[in-house]
């Protein structure tokens, strides 16, 4: 019951059936047909135990009709026998099966009657459990937690949307349905009942989220100040200057966004969103410019340390002929070299410092964090951010006001609306909706495997003119020695068709050194086409590069696919990206392709994501806010969503203690985790 979440009165209260089994009525033997779930009612009159194989008890019996149905039961115990000797009149329920003999139901339930045992006046619930709980104890727990537990009404009826009954009625009913009712209603959530509890649920968790939003708002974060254009000389406009490229329309838009949030004392804490391509980067270089010109520092985390490198490389040709220290941190950085950073950071020398998870290690001690970047935030999982934020938390130096860094998440992995609007509703959302001028769409070819010797042709037309391919080879399933095996094939067999080319390999298990070392190579041009398994996923930032191939492309998630072909497309040339399939197609394997070669979109291709997986696949880590949700659908009851939302707001400025209440009862301790 722990493991369930069934501690309190309230929580077996809100423990609701996923679906009912109807025990109220009797069906005769001879209306049985073939897979039917019935319950019937008779008298045994043969029982033995036979061996066919195996020891069985098999039963005969027969209705009031004088219809036969057989008993078959591979696992018994003597009371079983002793149940279902001869004369005893028997209730069963299971499903019929036409067997060699005649119809039988096999282990189906049973339980000795007589002619005045009365049926059961209200569909039987089945309850979401474990193997180690059983029905009927769960069945006895949820009906006396519902006796004890305080149904009083919490919600101000007037926040109510109009014609739902109360949460007592509706838990009464959902428990205990009357078997006139419509079994269909009631397991496709449709039936009334279940919008209240569907609206009770969204209603606690919007409620929730505009709390933490509230909390954060409390919480005091160090106001940098903008200077006006001509007074001083900014970082920010120097930086620009420096840049060898303007800003869209869309990145000065979401600058100034950020800078805002950025000028007031309280923490930021907004996410960037825009297409692969589109240049987050560098509105987060100005961000940090900001923090860095006000005398603070700046922390960007991106999840691999390649990604890391790259920041850090581009960040350092930006920043440094700024005067300003660019530290850099990774789990493989080790030593004196470590210790080095880890002493600019401490001292202040270091105005930002980029790395991989390392830089929120116990041991790195910041002089003056103010602002912390996270980049491709969507690899990081629930759990990760909840422990960023505590660590955020502690990095305030002791003694001081308990000052908040303002936090800025990016990625290009947009959240689709239903989703930014429930499970991400305390977090404020900038969109770069335009890509850098000069690109030329990427075109999107699928291919069966078998095409594999004509794009290699092609790829070494390419090399011949000088331009650059990736070439992806999938992920085995839990296997990366075979992974490695295959990409490292893969390579042999590209290198021997493209001979007089440079081909190179990059996979998982190469140091980071070796790692760095294949893609400087290729990211100067002395590599024409590098083999890789999935490590160059994110933000790898090579414009010359043209072809991607991705072999398996069938086994590759949607965002991933949007995600590795956002590698090419960077620079002028026109970019292809050609993905190879071995069949047979799964249909949401073919939808994904299809999604792919119909679509350059990364918000469509995020909105079809959530088509074909469903909103808790889409959020990937396992224990996301969309999985808490256990009754509402964020895809099905968008409209509730709304109502639930606006009445939230309503009932936090209102309502306050009762909003509380409602809270605790729906969410108990699961609260924090809707907060990350
Ligand atoms: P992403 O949003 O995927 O992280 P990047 O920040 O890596 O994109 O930028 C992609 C490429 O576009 C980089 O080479 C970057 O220098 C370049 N870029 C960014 N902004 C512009 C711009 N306004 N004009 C031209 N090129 C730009
Ligand atoms: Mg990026």
């Amino acid at each position: 019951m722990e493991k369930l979440g069934l501690r309190r009165d309230i929580d077996l209260a809100l423990h609701l059936p996923m679906r009912y089994e109807d025990e109220t009525r009797l069906v005769p033997i001879a209306s049985l047909r073939d897979g039917d779930t019935a319950q019937v009612e008779g008298t045994v009159n043969h029982a033995e135990v036979q061996i066919r194989g195996r020891r069985q008890l098999v039963a005969r019996l027969a209705d009031d009709e004088g219809d036969e149905l057989v008993l078959r039961f591979l696992h018994f115990f003597p009371s079983h026998q002793k149940a279902l000797s001869e004369g005893h009149r028997v209730r069963v329920r299971g499903e019929a099966r036409g067997g060699f003999f005649g119809l039988e139901m096999v282990h189906p339930a049973f339980k000795v009657v007589d002619e005045a045992t009365p049926l059961a006046a209200a569909l039987t619930p089945v309850y979401p459990s474990s193997a180690a709980l059983p029905q009927a104890y769960l069945r006895r727990a949820v009906a006396s937690g519902l006796q004890r537990a305080d149904l009083g009404e919490i919600i101000p009826a007037a926040l109510l949307p109009q014609g739902m009954s109360t949460l007592r009625e509706a838990l009464r009913f959902l428990h205990q349905p009357a078997p006139e009712v419509s079994l269909q209603a009631l397991e496709n959530h449709s039936h009334p009942a279940w919008q209240r509890l569907k609206f009770e649920e969204l209603l606690a968790q919007q409620l929730s989220q505009l709390q933490a939003k509230q909390e954060r708002a409390l919480q005091v974060a160090p106001a940098f100040k903008l200077a006006r254009r001509g007074l001083q000389d900014p970082l920010q406009e120097r930086l620009l200057a420096a840049l060898p490229f303007g800003l869209t329309n869309a990145q000065r838009r979401v600058g100034d966004e950020i800078a805002t949030d950025l000028q007031l004392p309280v923490p930021m804490n907004r996410l960037l969103q825009g297409d692969v391509g589109s240049g987050k980067t560098v509105v987060a270089a100005l961000a940090a410019a900001i923090a860095i010109q006000n005398g603070w520092q700046c922390a960007l985390m991106a999840p691999t340390e390649i990604l890391a490198e790259q920041h850090f490389r581009k960040l350092v040709t930006w920043l440094e002929p700024l005067n300003i220290g660019v530290a850099w941190l990774t789990g493989s950085r080790k030593g004196k070299g470590r210790r080095a950073m880890l002493e600019m950071v401490a001292s202040g020398k270091a105005g930002l410092v980029v790395g991989t998870h390392a830089v929120i290690q116990a041991d790195v001690q910041f002089a003056k964090l103010g602002l912390a970047i996270i980049d491709e935030q969507h690899r990081f999982g629930v759990a990760q951010r909840l422990a960023l934020r505590s660590k955020l938390e502690e990095l305030t130096p002791p003694g001081t006001q308990a000052l908040e860094p303002h936090l800025l998440m990016m990625s290009a992995t947009p959240i689709p609306r239903t989703l930014a609007m429930t499970v991400f509703a305390d977090l404020d959302i900038s969109t770069i909706d335009e890509l850098p001028p000069g690109r030329t769409p990427i075109v999107t070819k699928v291919f069966s495997l078998s095409k594999r010797d004509a794009v290699i042709a092609r790829l070494r037309d390419d090399a011949v003119q000088g331009r650059q391919t990736y070439w992806v080879c999938p992920l085995i399933e839990e296997s990366e020695h075979l992974d490695l095996q295959n990409a490292t094939a893969t390579h042999a067999y590209l290198a021997d068709a493209l001979q007089g080319h440079s081909v190179g390999l990059l996979h998982g298990r190469m140091k980071p050194a070796e790692k760095a070392q294949v893609m400087a190579a290729f990211t100067s041009g002395q590599t024409s086409v590098l083999v890789s398994t999935t490590v160059i996923e994110v933000g790898v930032d090579v414009p010359n590069a043209s072809l991607m191939v991705i072999e398996h492309a069938e086994r590759f998630g949607l965002s991933q696919l949007h995600q590795l072909r956002g590698r090419v497309g960077r620079g002028a040339a026109a970019s292809v990206c050609v993905l190879l399939y071995g069949g047979p197609l799964s249909s949401t394997g073919k939808a994904r392709l299809k999604a792919m070669a119909e679509t350059n979109d990364g918000f469509e291709i995020a909105r079809r994501d959530l088509e074909i997986r469903g909103p808790g696949e889409f959020l990937g880590a396992r224990q996301s806010g969309a999985q808490l949700l256990r009754f509402a659908d964020l895809t099905e009851d968008l409209e509730m969503v709304h109502v639930a939302r606006a009445a939230a707001e309503v009932m936090l400025r209102d309502h306050r203690s009762a909003a509380e209440r409602h809270v605790v009862r729906w969410l108990g301790s699961k609260a924090e985790y809707l907060k990350a």
